[in-house]
Parts: C-alpha cells; structure tokens; sequence
C-alpha cells in the first residue's frame, strides 16, 4: 500500500492524496509517518522499489572460491591419475564378457546336478554297454529312455541350446542317445557306422560334458548307420542332406556314438591350443562349416 523511497514516505496515487485538500493530505502524511514509524512491525507490507538488485558481495566472492576448489579438485584428481597409472599401482581391467561369463558359469553349476562332467566320471572315457534288445520293452529299460529324454529336455530349458545327448552323459553306460531332431526327440539304441563320407568339415562343438569348452572338430559330412528306435525295430539313417541342418545332424551323431567309444569332442582337436573357452555371446552366430 505504502512504497519508501531512501526514508521518505511516499503517498502513491493510488492512495487517492490527488485532489484532496491540503489539510486532508497533512493528516494522511501524519499517518504514513506513523506506519513508516512502526514500519518494523508491519514490514511485510511495504515493498522497496529497487531495481535491478545487485547480487551481494559475499555471493559472488562465495561463489569464486567454490570454482576455484573444484579446479584444484580436478587438477589433484588428474595428477593422482597421471601419477597412479605411470608410477604407483597396476589396476586389473575386468574381462569384457564377464557378465555373459558369469551367465555360463552359473549354467554349469546347474546343469552339472544332472550332466556327469568328464575328471568325475571314468565311465565318459570308457565303451557302453551294448543295450541287450531281447529286454528292450522291460519298465526299468523304458523308464532310462524316459529320464535321458527329460534330461535333454531340462538341458534345452536351462541353456537354450543342447542337440544331443547320450545315455553315459547322464551315468547309465549304455549305448543310446537322445537326439532333437525336427522338434521331436529321436531315441537311437546300438547305433552301428556303415558308411563315412571322404569329405570332411571343421565346426566349432561344445559338449554338455566338457562345459564351457569349445572344440573346432573335424568330422566327415555325413555317415550311414543303423540303429534300433524305443521299440527295438531296426532303422537307417542314410541322409546326405547338404543343408546346414542336415551337415549339423550327420555331426550331431557322430558326436553322440563317439560318446559311447567313450570319445569327447575335446580329443578329436590336434592341438590343445585349438580348444576356445566360450567367452563371446555371438560365438555361434558367425560359426560355419569349413571344408577341409
Ligand atoms: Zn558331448
């Protein structure tokens, strides 16, 4: 209502002091002197007209000073850097796929519950035990083939991958294996190798029973072998498909009866060397089978 201006009282025109009489105008002065009298009292309704308002001295000094500490933080923070890297400590890097290392490590532990991994089971480096057909039908028979199937069912669950598996892998050293074929389980019992082809490919394998290690294994394209099925009628498999699923289950197979000769894909590498450990997320993306 009231404005001051360097101590004196101001009547604004909106106060209405215009065009009254001089004495009306000596009476509000009167009572705007009274007001700025008390002004402490009442000092939330007077306002103070300067503008612009300066910002106080000891702001900006304030001010100068933390721009200065930061500028010396980072000059010590930059020498202490220079200082640590060339002269003080060695600082170890983590690995770059760690995370997805971490990932494979822990799919080990779990799935080594139910796969025997090769150094704790002699039976890996060992022949199975022909399955003896006339016996093929009995409940206990049946019920191994029923455990191998949902072993491989529960490896593909936990890890997303996993084509073959056989029966020794799981501590029965018997000679069937259980292979994912065209989204349904294919069970081989005895399998015999007939025919092997001259021509060969090189592909990176890994094994359920030597985790987390890959192999570049060379096999032969394909191969022709008989086998008996769940039910003990005999079968061929003679399929020279030169697609990659076709090159893929021929390997698959081999991979499998090699189990049972008590053969990982690990001793088929000439040189140790040679052996990857699964480090790369995209390792099987780029993965292709060449011709040797
Ligand atoms: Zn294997």
């Amino acid at each position: 209502m009231f404005s001051t201006n360097k101590g004196k009282v101001i009547a604004p025109k909106s106060c209405g002091a215009k065009g009254r009489t001089i004495s009306a105008s000596i009476k509000l002065k009167k009572k705007t002197q009274n007001v700025v009298r008390f002004a402490p009292i009442f000092r939330t309704a007077i306002t103070v007209n300067k503008s612009p308002v300066p910002k106080p001295k000891n702001e900006i000094k304030a001010r100068k000073r933390a721009k200065c500490i930061d500028f010396y933080y980072t000059i010590v923070q930059r020498l202490q850097a220079w200082w640590y890297n060339h002269y003080m400590i060695w600082e170890a890097k983590p690995a770059p796929f760690r995370k997805f290392k971490k990932r494979v490590w822990e799919q080990c532990a779990v799935v080594s519950d139910f796969i025997y991994q090769i150094g704790e089971y002699p039976e890996l480096r060992q022949k199975s035990k022909e399955v003896f057909l006339k016996k093929i039908n009995e409940k206990v028979v049946q019920k191994k083939f029923v455990y191998l199937k949902k072993c491989l069912l529960n490896y593909r669950k936990l890890t997303g991958y996993g084509r073959g598996i056989t029966a020794v892998q799981v501590g029965i050293p018997e000679r069937y294996s259980v292979i994912f074929y065209n989204d349904e389980l294919l069970l081989i019992v005895n399998p015999h190798i007939t025919k092997i082809s001259k021509k060969k490919y090189l592909y990176p394998e890994m094994c359920m029973s030597a985790n987390p290690i890959i192999a570049p294994t060379v096999r032969p394209a394909w191969i022709e072998f008989t086998y008996y099925d769940e039910k003990g009628e005999k079968k061929f498999w003679n399929t020279k498909d030169d697609t990659e699923i076709g090159k893929m289950m021929n390997r698959v197979f081999q991979h499998e009866i090699d189990h049972m000769e008590g053969i990982i894909n690990i001793d088929r590498v000439s040189s140790p060397k040679d052996l990857i450990l699964q480090s790369d997320p995209t390792f099987y993306d780029s993965a292709k089978f060449e011709e040797i």
